[in-house]
């Protein structure tokens, strides 16, 4: 086992790798930039290297910095956290190639799964259900891509094949707005991800988005644990996941999860990873793979019990899963709701000083953040400062959970989204459960202050 990783990321995410080095007897160095001085795992960290000034290209996105830091720390492993430079293959390859371990997959299963056209002619072959759509990167041919949409059926997305956090993506209801849309997704998608290709995929009119949670090890093990349902989402960004999916059968679920872990073993990934699915009348299709691990994974952890942070050091270092699928059992019903900095109606982010942080607590409750009171909020980064997440035996229980876990917490001098979450939480029809990926922007357009 390692004796020293380097967590190369930040907020939260930092500090629950960093528990999970402490548990494991690991030491762990943090990065960070001047904006985050003051932050809390930087104060606990076994060593902190400060990498750079706040904008993140000169910090969490330097490469160099990081290396350099991993050098002089003497770090045999790099935790890439998610975001950053977590599914950038020339950045595992990079750390590779200076000697230390890479805590994820391959630089090759990353680049093939972080394109997206890639991924799904991948997903093709190894029997995983894809979205209808174009065969791989659409042509430049106008009256091709005419030809194709028409053969899809309206209405279409186009997609940035190396698009991410919900950027790049553009739907057509009709043949004339068309090519324009193409063109405008292609030109964003050469300026944002450097790279120009697009594809185009069936607009699915009401899905949820369900996705499956795996890890496989460097032994040709892979598992899947379970599933979470992430359909509450705006502008393409989640904001409450739970596990398991209301009111989907298993048998459903099981067969897609054994596909998700079969396709594992095809291409021979490892580490942790997540299959993205859109799920829609009894079906899934498959819409991407992240190969890291994810803000919501705790959902996934709270059901199973499985420490995936943890999972994902153990399988770097060559270890073997510790279980079969056989041996995961989930158990009960886990919610998480993301609180951001932000203004709970307008959303417009609310950087600055919080004078006041009271987190809940109590059974089944638990709380990853990286925040406390007199912590100065940076406007340089994602706005979420924490997540609450519980965990009852039904979702009955985990939804009286949260809502007391809410009422319960006290957030002072920045706004954040906590008001939101309580007016979800009494919302019949999320109560009722299996909403779909529309449902929370319908729900906004109607609500009243
Ligand atoms: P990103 O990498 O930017 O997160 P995804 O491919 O995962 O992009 O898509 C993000 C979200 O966009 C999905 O959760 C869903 O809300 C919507 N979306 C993507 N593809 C489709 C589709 N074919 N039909 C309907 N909605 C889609």
């Amino acid at each position: 086992m390692f004796k020293k990783i380097l967590i190369a990321n930040r907020g939260e995410i930092a500090l629950r790798i960093q528990r999970a080095c402490r548990e494991m007897g690991i030491k762990s160095v943090v990065v960070y930039s001047e904006a985050d001085r003051e932050a809390k795992y930087v104060k606990l960290a076994d060593e902190a290297v400060c990498i750079g000034p706040a904008p993140s290209a000169q910090s969490y996105l330097h490469m160099p910095a990081i290396i350099s830091a991993a050098e002089v720390t003497d770090a045999e492993a790099i935790h890439p956290g998610y975001g950053f430079l977590s599914e950038n293959a020339d950045f595992a390859e990079r750390v590779e190639k200076s000697g230390f371990t890479f805590i994820g997959p391959t630089p090759e299963s990353i680049r093939l799964m972080g394109d997206k056209v890639s991924a799904k002619q991948a997903m093709i072959k190894s029997g995983v259900p894809c979205v209808p759509g174009s065969d791989g990167a659409l042509p430049e041919d106008p009256k091709e891509i005419v030809r194709i949409a028409r053969a899809i059926g309206y209405p279409v997305i186009i997609k940035a094949a190396g698009g991410g956090g919900g950027r790049g993506m553009r739907v057509v209801h009709t043949e004339a707005a068309l090519l324009h849309a193409v063109q405008t997704t292609r030109a964003e998608a050469g300026a944002a991800f450097n790279n120009p290709a697009v594809y185009m995929e069936k607009f699915l009119e009401n899905p949820r988005h369900i996705e499956i949670q795996v890890l496989a090890d460097q032994h040709r093990n892979a598992v899947w644990l379970g599933e979470r349902d992430c359909s509450m989402q705006r502008r393409h960004q989640k904001i409450i996941e739970e596990a398991p999916a209301p009111g989907i059968p298993r048998r459903i679920i099981e067969r897609i999860g054994e596909r998700c872990s079969a396709a594992c073993k095809k291409i021979g990934y490892r580490g942790a990873g997540t299959f993205e699915f859109l799920y829609e009348n009894g079906e899934f299709y498959f819409i991407e793979m992240n190969t890291r691990v994810q803000v919501e994974h705790p959902v996934t952890e709270l059901v199973t019990g499985i420490d995936i942070v943890q999972m994902q050091i153990r399988v770097a270092a060559g270890e073997k899963l510790p279980f079969t699928q056989r041996q995961i059992e989930m158990r009960g019903h886990a919610i998480e709701c993301r609180i951001n900095a932000e203004d709970p109606y307008t959303f417009v982010p609310s950087p600055g000083r919080i004078t006041t942080w009271h987190a809940p607590g109590g059974p089944g409750v638990r709380v990853d953040s990286h925040v406390y009171a007199n912590y100065f909020v940076p406007p340089n980064y994602d706005s979420m400062i924490g997540k609450i997440i519980v965990h009852g035996d039904t979702r009955g229980q985990a939804l009286a959970r949260m809502r007391t876990a809410l009422s319960e917490t006290v957030v002072e001098g920045i706004s954040t989204n906590i008001p939101l979450h309580r007016e979800l939480m009494a919302d019949a029809k999320f109560v009722e459960g299996g909403t779909s990926i529309h449902y929370l922007e319908g729900w906004m357009a109607e609500r009243k202050r």
